[in-house]
């Protein structure tokens, strides 16, 4: 059984605990907590188990006897009794209907019994014929319909940030078989989309049998389909994994066609086509006799020659992506851009962006400690910053309106401070910044005293409750915060979870240009659920002057390693470093705070 397998069941067993009494709070959080915990854990659970038994189980933060007990009972039967006893008192349709992003079990129940429907299709046909349902009037009804347009959507599509982890990790294994010579996820993965359907690689190898039946070892699942140069396995996960051997020839036209996306490669072919060139996975064809139509980069004098020389209808062939681009006059485009969003122009004319890389990031600026509602203390969470090479970190935990999440009093501030103020006189590497993650009110009000915010150095506020306000309210909301002079920072600005929750509305130019103009920067939330500006909205803010900052509001030791996802999303942004906060030194920052 795998991590996200055992997760799975615990998330089952919270609904199915939450469905049949909504007000034991505490019992069915602590099956859902303790799901998330593991699917985010490093070691493999069966591992953990194996080696040290239910005992080791417990040592995991979040697990007590009662869910120890039913992991064990997984890895060792493959099934948990309890659930099935559970499942059993519920009917199947209110089981599925809970499923449904902003239908809570209550609603879920409610809905069941006056609809009688059977499936969710049944219940959306039977809401759509109406205007109002028993106590559900027009306006929960549309959210129950766009909630299951949601879950429609997000069917069979993985986490960016659950399927690049996985895909990397094949990716090694196989280099380190020393069956392939070259080897790249293709597809959305590449490009890195906050959501992929499956997991394609390829691969360039002298033996290509010996690197397929490796790869059949490697991952571990069910073998769909098995030739000599391609295999598909679904994994225990349930995703599906390709493997594609191809000649070592034409490897970047491949390479750059299986890529994609379809609209950059229509915009990459269009383009050409008006040159007398024509581009296919087998390699650039020489349309016409004569001088080669393009001024080629980075290519030989001889090689030049060779292209001018060559007859019409001459093939080619790539060797590498580099190739592609450039025979064609181009700069190499980054995958996370190529959307046909105005790249292939800019990289003839040399002027793409030199997108932010891993290495810039200096710190991150948002997370959560034991003062509120994280799981590691101030210095385990310095601890594993230094680890990641950063120069600061900055504590955001939750101010005292957000009591579902242990929000700190100010007495309770106050004692942080002291605690960051001698972890800085002591530390040489590591600075802590003192910051704290504000609650957006309704009324756009901020919920924590100016006088305590002036002894921060960041402060990040975020909207965590009244979602679903008018875009009027929502706009003089986020005006209200925005333009208080108290904050630096908007945290996971939509407040979207992918597939669950849709983010909230408002005028968002309005709002780029009050952030351009106030100072206050938005977050990228690397968290893979939110990643939280999206590519597009990124895009739209930066032509306002906004600048960014991307954290990964981690609440435990492990979140801190999701940067990585919100990077990615700020290089499909088109963000350069110098948009981005976090990469400049501390006190270059703290500048900008001062501004
Ligand atoms: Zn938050």
């Amino acid at each position: 059984m795998t991590n996200k397998q055992i997760a799975s069941v615990l998330f089952e067993v919270a609904d199915v605990l939450e469905i049949k009494d909504p007000d034991d709070r505490f019992r069915f959080n602590a099956f859902r907590t303790a799901g998330q915990k593991i699917s985010a854990l490093g070691d493999n659970i069966v591992d953990v188990y194996n080696a040290g038994g239910i005992e080791a189980l417990r040592k995991i933060p979040t697990i007590g006897q009662t869910i120890a007990d039913a992991i064990a009972e997984l890895i060792t039967t493959g099934r948990y009794k309890d659930l099935e006893a559970l499942r059993k008192q519920i009917p199947l349709p209110q089981l599925e209907f809970s499923k449904i992003p902003s239908v809570g079990p209550k609603n879920a129940a409610k809905l069941y019994e006056l609809t009688g429907a059977k499936t969710i299709e049944a219940l959306a046909r039977k809401i759509k014929k109406r205007k109002t349902l028993g106590p559900f009037k027009e306006k929960t009804l549309q959210n129950v319909l766009r909630g299951i347009e949601l879950l429609r959507r997000s069917k069979g599509r993985i986490l960016l940030g659950e399927a690049l982890p996985v895909a990397q990790k094949i990716v090694a294994q196989l280099e380190g078989s020393g069956t392939v010579e070259k080897i790249n996820v293709v597809g959305s993965l590449r490009r890195c989309t906050e959501t992929v359907g499956d997991i394609d690689i390829v691969a360039a190898s002298s033996n290509p049998r010996e690197a397929i039946s490796q790869f059949t070892k490697i991952v571990k699942g069910k073998i769909i389909a098995q030739g000599d140069t391609k295999c598909t396995i679904v994994n225990e996960d349930g995703v599906q994994v390709d493997l594609e051997i191809l000649p070592k020839d034409k490897y970047g036209s491949l390479l750059q066609h299986f890529t994609g996306s379809k609209e950059h490669n229509i915009a990459f072919r269009s383009y050409l086509q008006l040159q007398n060139l024509s581009f296919s996975e087998h390699g650039i064809k020489k349309l016409k006799a004569g001088r080669w139509p393009l001024r080629a980069k980075n290519i030989s004098f001889l090689k030049k020659k060779a292209l001018d020389r060559a007859p019409a209808d001459t093939v080619l062939k790539c060797a590498t992506e580099q190739e592609v681009y450039n025979y064609c006059g181009m700069d190499w485009i980054a995958p996370e851009l190529r959307e046909n969003r105005g790249e292939v122009t800019q990289a003839i004319k040399g002027e793409l962006p030199r997108l932010v890389e891993e290495k810039n990031i200096k710190g991150d600026l948002q997370m959560h400690t034991i003062a509120s509602d994280g799981e590691a203390t101030l210095a385990q969470m310095a601890g594993e910053g230094q680890r990641l090479g950063y120069s600061y970190i900055a504590i955001t935990d939750h101010s005292p309106g957000l009591a579902i999440a242990g929000g700190q009093s100010s007495t309770q501030l106050q004692k942080q401070i002291r605690e960051i103020d001698a972890w800085n006189k002591k530390s040489k590497n590591i600075k802590i910044i003192k910051s704290i993650e504000l609650n957006i009110n309704a009324d756009g009000s901020l919920d924590m005293d100016e006088a305590i915010l002036r002894q921060l150095d960041f402060i990040t506020a975020s909207v965590h409750s009244s979602f679903r306000q008018s875009r009027e309210k929502m706009n003089a909301r986020l005006e209200r915060a925005i333009s208080s002079g108290l904050i630096d920072n908007i945290g996971h600005p939509t407040g979207r979870l992918i597939g669950r929750r849709e983010g909230i509305e408002a005028d968002w130019d309005k709002i780029y240009k009050l952030c351009a103009d106030y100072h206050v920067a938005l977050e990228i939330n690397a968290n893979p659920h939110r990643l939280d500006l999206s590519d597009k909205m990124i895009i739209e803010a930066k032509q306002f002057g906004v600048k960014f900052t991307i954290s990964t509001d981690a609440h435990s030791v492990e979140g801190l390693s999701n940067m990585i996802f919100g990077l990615k999303m700020a290089r499909r942004g088109w963000l350069e470093a110098e948009d981005i906060l976090n990469t400049r030194s501390l006190s270059t920052l703290m500048e900008w705070v001062r501004r």
